[in-house]
């Protein structure tokens, strides 16, 4: 096995007592499906010995009668979805159990979280605090993000250690007024990230618009959730995304913008990478399938996100930047709140609760309104939600492509199950999608996540604790 972990003296027992069964791992062949490789979909078979893919071929014999044969006609065979950008645990409706649920169910077999670096604490030791909820709630692998809010506590001493504990991104809120109070610190920690290999995923609005306008609009009595579009305007993320991109450029740092809603906004990035900055994007489902006036309606709460719905000129723009490769990501920011919670009253434009759930739905709408429509093509909708979160997140090649030696999360894909979108299917403990009653085709019939079958026909087969935090190599240019 490739990537067992370290072994203890109590593993190391362990290892002996299977070598003197001579128990070999269990074997499954997914058998003629259309197989993403890399280059395109070619009709093969896949040969999984315990957690790794070990052939790729066509008429491939079982070992013997124990090995388990997954029949994949008519299916498509492709890579584990890997999202980034999920928010799980703390007053949220998901846990890493329930997360993953959700996301397995949707055909993604590595999610993530964030954490924040408390005061006194360094990266590591915030992940070192997550440690045992991951291991003991997710069945689905995970990756971890440290929210870093005082620079200082990421020099590069602490994100060197944070890169050997097997993490190699931290992620910094740009909306945040603890932001424009330390810049300096925060272009020292970049630095300090390049030179340890260590990603900066970035939160572009700029705190001083964003703040002052929801507080005015608030004194101007319209501060209700209706105006949540306008008290956020696009210029406070084309500000910030600027000021991103000019820190990127002036030192060297590959930084990942998070959530990108706009075309301004993606214009910016798309001129830094012109001019050969390593400045890499992500946008979320909801700028995709849902525009502004979601907010114009009896429940603007459902439709609360930061930044937020925007027109339907910037989600075209999206999905041109998508098919161009200019945006590498699409990652759902998921956030899990009832509907109670995200309907709550007392909300407005500056205090509400933001965010959404989207790990069930994102890849079969992505793949519905994107591939099965013609904007997007196959190849690129496996890009963007795998194979380049796994080059830009340290996990390539181990993750994010079918090929001999890498992980066996893979999902059997149904391109022509049609499927309506229904709360009661849901495994998140929102319990409910905003996108609920939208007709949608192409879905996940099963999902392995290392070699197990963790989702097959609607139900969840993987228990709690069968998932790892999957140890991450440090920045390398992913060619992208
Ligand atoms: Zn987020």
């Amino acid at each position: 096995m490739l990537w067992r972990h370290r072994p203890t003296l109590v593993g190391a027992l362990v290892l002996a007592a299977a070598t003197a069964q001579a128990q070999p791992d269990p074997e499954t062949i997914i058998r003629g499906g259309d197989v993403f490789v890399e280059g395109g979909v070619r009709a093969a078979d896949v040969r999984i010995v315990g957690a790794v893919i070990t052939e790729v071929g066509s008429a491939l014999e079982p070992r013997d009668a124990t090995t388990r044969i997954v029949d994949a006609d008519g299916l498509l065979v492709l890579p584990g979805g890997i999202d980034p950008h999920v928010h799980l645990g703390a007053a949220r409706a998901d846990d890493y159990d329930s997360g993953s649920r959700a996301a397995l169910a949707g055909g993604i077999t590595t999610i993530s979280n964030f954490g924040g670096v408390r005061e006194g604490e360094t990266p590591a030791q915030a992940l070192q605090r997550a440690r045992p909820d991951i291991e003991a709630q997710s069945i689905a692998d995970v990756i971890f993000h440290p929210i870093v809010s005082d620079p200082a506590s990421a020099s590069a001493d602490t994100l060197e250690a944070l890169a050997a504990a097997g993490q190699t991104t931290i992620k910094v809120f740009m909306v945040r007024p603890s932001f424009d109070q330390a810049v300096p610190g925060f272009m020292a920690t970049l630095r300090a990230a390049r030179d340890t290999g260590v990603l900066m995923m970035l939160h572009c609005e700029d705190a001083a618009i964003v703040q002052s306008t929801a507080e005015q609009f608030i004194a101007d009595g319209r501060g209700s959730l209706a105006h949540f579009a306008d008290a956020r305007p696009v210029a406070a993320e084309v500000a910030a995304t600027q000021r991103a991109v000019a820190m990127a450029e002036a030192t060297g740092a590959p930084i990942y913008i998070v959530h990108l809603s706009s075309e301004r906004a993606l214009r910016v990035t798309e001129e830094a990478q012109a001019r050969g900055v390593p400045v890499y994007v992500e946008t979320r489902p909801i700028y995709l399938h849902l525009t502004r006036e979601r907010f114009d309606g009896d429940t603007p709460g459902l439709y609360i996100g930061q930044p937020p719905l925007r027109t339907r000129d910037d989600l075209d723009a999206l999905w041109d930047g998508i098919a161009r490769g200019t945006i590498h990501v699409v990652a759902t920011d998921h956030v899990a709140y009832t509907r109670e919670e995200k309907l709550d009253p007392s909300q407005n434009v500056a205090r509400h609760r933001a965010g959404m759930s989207n790990l069930q739905v994102m890849l079969p709408m992505l793949f519905s309104d994107g591939v099965r429509s013609g904007r997007i093509s196959l190849d690129r909708f496996v890009e963007v939600t795998s194979t380049n979160p796994a080059k830009l997140f340290g996990l390539y090649p181990r993750k994010g492509v079918v090929a001999v030696g890498s992980d066996a999360d893979l999902v059997l894909w149904d391109p022509d199950e049609t499927r309506t979108i229904r709360d009661e299917d849901m495994f998140s403990g929102s319990g409910y999608s905003v996108h609920a009653g939208r007709v949608v085709t192409g879905w996940p019939t099963l999902t392995m996540r290392r070699g197990e079958i963790v989702y097959r026909d609607g139900e969840i087969r993987g228990e709690a604790g069968s998932g790892q935090l999957a140890p991450r190599s440090r920045w390398q240019d992913p060619g992208l």
